[in-house]
């Protein structure tokens, strides 16, 4: 037995940093070289192997490997130079690697060379790790894997080009799929690493609370999830889109210090329409087309279901055991006697069979929670019904005790302001029991769902649920934050702008009701800051009564003839604002940049789309036409331009990663229980803020890159604050210095110590008798 036996208390593999103590009480003692090396010299070691690698998805595959290995020291590598390592772990290279997602599993260990064995090799020894670790614990005490990859692969460089069995350029270690291999080709052995994520396929449908809780954590505060179907600008990647939200969640981490642990990535499986996927024998995931309709939105009801009552269907756990060393529950007179009668939520034929007395402490009676339907209702039945309280004693002898309110996301105001203090209260310990809280308000980000389903299922699940879409919300936040710092040069109001888009999707979209949003705060009348928008699509101008209108694009439709061409809108808008989110490159072109300059002194032009080469125009025909009188921004990043003048501007990067880790981080931090639009715009006012003067002149609409965690801290700072003053926290009483509060739930990529505490007693007393 190991002293870190019990799955999640695994320590992480910490290479040739692990002290003597360590290594002798681990019982890893001589399977590692014989020299101690702090995490800067390891640091030092990963960077010299990472700039030999030639190509960017080599320098991936470096720096995921060493995500699997070392998590620790991935995110003290990926921390210190975020800017440098942002575009390896996520676009443009992650888009690259998601394609190549497939030869991973061609040779799942380089031995297994020949292209024919490739793939059943892949299922054997997936089958062998089922059989042997995995079936037994889905975290396996595997020391042997631990080890394996431990001091050879964080700290050595030489193997991961050298040695044949280390290959890493080919990426048979990219992606890990379940169980992972280990590095060692000798001992294979698996393990559960953190690389990979959770696949649901919609044959697994009925089944996803199980799916779940085979995921080795539980302590799960964000889900990222994918259906795969509009990945980047790639389309449809199916399975391979795995890597985006393992991708987005690893910045969770970098930018916005939510502990990794706590991040699930999703991906969920409904077939591909990829003919080139379907017709791949080496392909990984369901070759069938997608499923749509009623079977698909059925997964997904069930999977947010699922994912919100994770945890609380492990709340299983108020039983005696886990009451006697936590919250002592006191039932109120009314509802032991008239359970009916006391509950708001008047369908209390549920909630009178959830919770059961399975005991007594002290008098008290202690009661076990059954599996919920429906964790809002049983939250508000707490609160109707039960008072939590304290033993005040264990509370001052315990630590890290904290005081947290159980409120439903939707509780009515009344009710709160008419009372005083919280009436339902529970005693936690972090990282240890948490009642019925993960469920509730488990974040949960939508990423790259194709346009339909993206809208649709926002609107389904927005006030139901912790979530967002970050294709449509996230865009909208940085884009509007672009904006808002650009109108500190132009120096007038957001009202004084007129807004055309090229492309009404799910970016288009999302900025356009920010923008509205934005203007409405500077209280023009909605209808009125409707006007401000014009939006071209496939089909031209979007004007009332066109063909091809769908729910959305109706809303931004303008009483106007048709118009077929971007260069005719410009034309007759005259708009202060181009904002370009159609993937169509070079759209806009130089009559249009032209036109731009000749209308205003400072017109602004974003060209978003996404990759580099999909963007509107580069930033230096940007600079180069309008002499340098562009107010520029792009969605993937561009050298600085220098004019002939001598004139350099540094143009802006408008990255969702300057908002969803912030925000992620903040929701986290208050158990926000849902998520409002106020949030993005609030996200984007403080993005825009965070712009200097010095910046500003550069050019630059957004802070640098590598300024991205303090930001992201402030925007949760910011939206912990708003989320107190709208009742949206579940975290009581509320913290009074917010920012200590968030920087202490702040990860750290520090080592932990893993020595037992160790003593001895003196000596006469270990006298044997
Ligand atoms: P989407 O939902 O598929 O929308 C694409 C839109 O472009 C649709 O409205 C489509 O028109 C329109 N379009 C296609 N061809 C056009 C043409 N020839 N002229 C005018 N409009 C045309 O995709 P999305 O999620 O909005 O993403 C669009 C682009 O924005 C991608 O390149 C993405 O990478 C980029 N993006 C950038 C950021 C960022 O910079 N932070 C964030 C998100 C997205 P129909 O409606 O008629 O089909
Ligand atoms: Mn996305």
């Amino acid at each position: 037995m190991r002293g870190w036996d019990p799955p999640g208390d695994m320590p992480a593999a910490q290479g040739m940093a692990f002290t003597l103590e360590e290594r002798m009480q681990l019982g890893i003692h001589g399977l590692i070289p014989p020299c101690f090396l702090s995490q800067d010299i390891q640091l030092l070691r990963v960077m010299k192997s990472y700039e030999r690698q030639q190509s960017d998805l080599d320098k991936y595959i470096i720096l995921m490997t060493l995500q699997d290995r070392n998590e620790k020291l991935f995110y003290r590598v990926l921390t210190s130079d975020v800017e440098k390592f942002m575009p390896i772990v996520y676009t443009p290279t992650v888009g690259l690697a998601c394609q190549h997602y497939g030869l991973t599993f061609r040779r799942p260990r380089p031995a297994a060379s020949s292209p024919s064995s490739g793939p059943e090799s892949a299922d054997s020894f997936g089958r062998a790790c089922a059989t042997s670790n995995y079936a037994q614990s889905p975290l396996p005490n595997c020391s042997s894997c631990a080890l394996a990859g431990l001091p050879e692969q964080s700290e050595h460089e030489s193997p991961v080009q050298e040695e044949p069995p280390h290959n890493l350029t080919t990426p048979s270690l990219l992606w890990s799929m379940g169980p992972s291999d280990c590095i060692s080709s000798e001992r294979p052995v698996f393990c559960f690493s953190k690389l990979n994520g959770l696949f649901i396929t919609i044959h697994d449908k009925g089944h996803l609370a199980t799916m779940l809780n085979s995921w080795p954590e539980d302590n799960i505060k964000a889900v990222v999830v994918t259906d795969g179907e509009r990945i980047l600008g790639l389309g449809d990647l199916g399975c391979y889109g795995m890597g985006i939200p393992v991708g987005k969640l690893a910045l969770y981490t970098a930018c916005g210090g939510v502990n990794p642990q706590q991040c699930l990535p999703v991906l969920l499986d409904v077939g591909t329409n990829n003919e080139e996927l379907l017709r791949d024998p080496l392909y990984i995931g369901l070759k069938h087309p997608r499923v749509r309709g009623e079977e698909y939105d059925e997964l997904l009801d069930e999977f947010m279901q699922a994912v919100t009552d994770k945890l609380s269907t492990r709340q299983t756990c108020l039983t005696k055991e886990a009451c006697l060393s936590f919250p002592i529950l006191k039932l109120t007179e009314q509802w032991t006697h008239h359970p009916s009668s006391s509950s708001s939520s008047s369908s209390s034929s549920s909630s009178s069979s959830i919770f059961h007395i399975t005991g007594h402490y002290e008098s008290l009676p202690l009661i076990t929670i059954d599996p919920v339907d429906s964790a809002p209702m049983v939250c508000q039945a707490f609160i109707d019904s039960i008072t939590f309280y304290s033993h005040k004693e264990q509370c001052r002898t315990q630590k890290s005790l904290w005081w947290r309110n159980l409120r439903p996301w939707d509780a009515p105001r009344e009710h709160e302001e008419a009372t005083e203090a919280p009436q339902a209260l529970v005693l936690e310990k972090p990282g240890s029991l948490h009642a019925l809280e993960f469920g509730i308000n488990c974040l949960i980000q939508f990423e790259d769902f194709a346009n339909a389903n993206a809208f649709r299922l926002l609107n389904k699940y927005r006030h139901k649920y912790c979530m967002f879409n970050d294709d449509i919300q996230g865009t909208a936040a940085v884009a509007v934050a672009g904006i808002l710092a650009a109108l500190r040069i132009t120096k007038n109001k957001l009202s004084n702008h007129m807004f055309v888009f090229q492309g009404a999707g799910e970016a288009a979209m999302g900025i356009a009701h920010l923008l509205v949003m934005a203007l409405e705060k500077e209280g023009i009348p909605r209808a009125e800051a409707k006007k401000k928008i014009w939006m071209v699509d496939s089909k031209g101008l979007i004007v009332k009564g066109r063909s091809h209108l769908n729910h959305e694009k109706e809303m931004f439709a303008q009483d106007h003839p048709e118009v077929k061409s971007l260069e005719e809108v410009v034309r007759l808008v005259k708009p202060t604002a181009i904002i370009g989110v159609a993937a169509i490159a070079g759209a806009f072109t130089e009559q249009i940049l032209r036109d731009m300059a000749s209308f205003h002194e400072r017109p602004i032009i974003f060209a978003l789309s996404n990759p580099t080469s999909k963007a509107e125009c580069t930033a230096e025909k940007c600079y180069q036409v309008t002499e340098g009188r562009g107010i520029f921004a792009s969605g993937s990043p561009f050298e600085n331009v220098t004019l002939e003048d001598g004139r350099t501007f540094i143009p802006g990067q408008g990255n969702n990663a300057y908002v969803f880790p912030g925000v992620a981080l903040g929701v986290i931090a208050g158990g926000i229980r849902h998520i409002p639009d106020e949030i993005f715009l609030l996200t984007a006012e403080k993005i825009a803020h965070e712009v200097s003067e010095h910046h500003l002149s550069q050019g630059r609409l957004y802070p640098p890159l590598n300024t991205i965690r303090d930001v992201s801290l402030r925007i949760a700072i910011k939206v912990l604050d708003f989320a107190y003053k709208h009742n949206l926290a579940s975290y009581y009483p509320e913290p009074k210095d917010k920012e200590a509060f968030i920087r202490s739930l702040v990860y750290t990529p520090d080592y932990d110590s893993f020595t037992l505490d160790t003593y001895m007693w003196p000596k006469e007393a270990m006298n044997v008798q």
